[in-house]
Parts: C-alpha cells; sequence; structure tokens
C-alpha cells in the first residue's frame, strides 16, 4: 500500500490502518515507490529526504491501532544503472520486506504511465514483453528483493502478444524459485484497463507447479482499496494450485498454509 508521499495516492497510513482494522485484517504492509537518487527522476515517489517522514507517518499509524502489525517496506523500482543505490535503500532501514517493481524498460520507458498509452503506438509487441521479462530476471539475481511486484504489469493496457508465453515467464519463474523469493497476486489490476489482476492465471498456474512463494497485495493508492478483492485472490491462488502463502517480517518470511 501507498502514501501521499508519492504524489499519487491519498490517505495518511493511519486512515489505510483504520480501513484494515475495520475489515479485520489483522497485518497490512506499506510499500511506497522508493525514492532515486535524482528528485528529478520522475513525479510519482517520495524523496529520499522524506524516508524518515515515511517512517514517522507509520509510527503514527502504529500508535493508533496497537491491535493491528503493520510492515515496513518499499516498492522499489528496478533498472539495471541504479544496482548500487537499490543495494543501499535496503540497508538503511530493518524493512521488513522490500518489493521490485519494474515500470521502466528500454531508454527510461515507463510503460504503465496513465498519460503516456501513446507511447505504446508502433511497438513490437513480442519484443516489449521479451524485454520485460529480461528486466524482471535481472530484478531477481540482484539479490535484494523479496517479492516481485506485479510480474505482467506489461499487460497494464491490453497489449499483450497472441498464444503461449511460457518461454517468457518460464525463465523468470525459475530464476524467482532459485533465489527462494516470491511473487504476489496484485488486485490493483482490477482498476487498469487491463482488467484482470497481476499476474494472469496460466503464469500463476505454472508457479504454483514450480513451488514458486506467494503473497497478496492490494497495492492500494487510498484508503477505501485496502483489501480489495482479496477473497477472489485467495480464490484464484488456491484455484491455480497454491497451497500456502508467505508472511514477511524483518526480512525473513514463513509460509502459511491456507
Ligand atoms: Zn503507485
Ligand atoms: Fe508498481
Amino acid at each position: 500500500m501507498h502514501t501521499p508521499l508519492c504524489r499519487h495516492a491519498v490517505g495518511e497510513p493511519t486512515e489505510y490502518a483504520a480501513q484494515a482494522a475495520k475489515l479485520g485484517l489483522t497485518e497490512i504492509g506499506f510499500t511506497e515507490h522508493a525514492p532515486m537518487p535524482e528528485e528529478d527522476f520522475d513525479d510519482w515517489r517520495m524523496l529520499e529526504s522524506e524516508l524518515d517522514l515515511y517512517q514517522e507517518k507509520l509510527d503514527q499509524a502504529e500508535q493508533d491501532h496497537p491491535g493491528l502489525t503493520i510492515r515496513r517496506s518499499l516498492e522499489i523500482d528496478y533498472l539495471p544503472e541504479y544496482e548500487n543505490w537499490i543495494k543501499n535503500l535496503a540497508k538503511r532501514y530493518r524493512w521488513d520486506y522490500l518489493i521490485g517493481s519494474v515500470h521502466y524498460i528500454g531508454d527510461k520507458w515507463s510503460f504503465d504511465h496513465p498519460d503516456k498509452r501513446d507511447s505504446w503506438e508502433g511497438k513490437d509487441l513480442n519484443q516489449v514483453w521479451k524485454e520485460y521479462y529480461c528486466r524482471l530476471v535481472d530484478s531477481v539475481s540482484l539479490g535484494v528483493f523479496d517479492i516481485i511486484g506485479h510480474c505482467d504489469l506489461i499487460k497494464v493496457f491490453g497489449d499483450r502478444p497472441d498464444g503461449d508465453l511460457s518461454h517468457l515467464w518460464r525463465p523468470f519463474l525459475e530464476a524467482v524459485k532459485q533465489s527462494d523469493i516470491a511473487i504476489e497476486i496484485n488486485t490493483g489490476g482490477l482498476q487498469k484497463p487491463c482488467g484482470e489482476m497481476y499476474p494472469e492465471p496460466a503464469l500463476l498456474e505454472m508457479a504454483a507447479e514450480m513451488g514458486v512463494g506467494l503473497t497478496f497485495g492490494s497495492d492500494a493508492h487510498k484508503p477505501e482499496r485496502v483489501g480489495d478483492h482479496f477473497d477472489a485472490a485467495v480464490a484464484l491462488a488456491k484455484r491455480s494450485g497454491f497451497t500456502e502463502y508467505r508472511r514477511f517480517a524483518g526480512g525473513q518470511y514463513e509460509s502459511v498454509p491456507f
């Protein structure tokens, strides 16, 4: 879940926590878009100078909701040129877990930006998807992330090559399995043009068969979306063959059977 620090989410962490408590959730995690070394890298993330404020906002949510466990995390953008920056971010606080996400491919192409739909014009879909999955594999190889975020975000506008994509998914999922990290079912995709959760069912089935770890995320950018469609997400996980999911604390995970 996000906070106003990224400038495109609304509601303070304590409001997300209130909503979680109302829904009967016992544990939530904040994964704000992590800073980049350049303050003008883009305009949809917290600044480096706001990292302490982020922690304070989470402290406040904790104080206001003592019955709720609040996990502290970041959603970190993976770009190959920023590997040292990412490693350093990971060391700054005792994060409970870290999500690695790819929102940029090629020459800093922000392929999922809602205002940049036109940037897809003339793209070779096979090439774009191949590049996206290559970058996901690189993000796993960095060895910092516990969870790879929305691992088919590239479908966000509904541009997907036809047919079987297992040749793209398999090397990625093998890397995830090898590193003993997790993917997530992210219900945020339901709000996007693609109209479905990330990732698609066939990818999930492959992941379950390979024994890849799984978590759940709402990717909430407003308090009303906390835990959104989690019943459907759990049903999808079970239907895909998963028998357990992962919980994180202090950089370690435990597997919880359904
Ligand atoms: Zn966001
Ligand atoms: Fe994301």
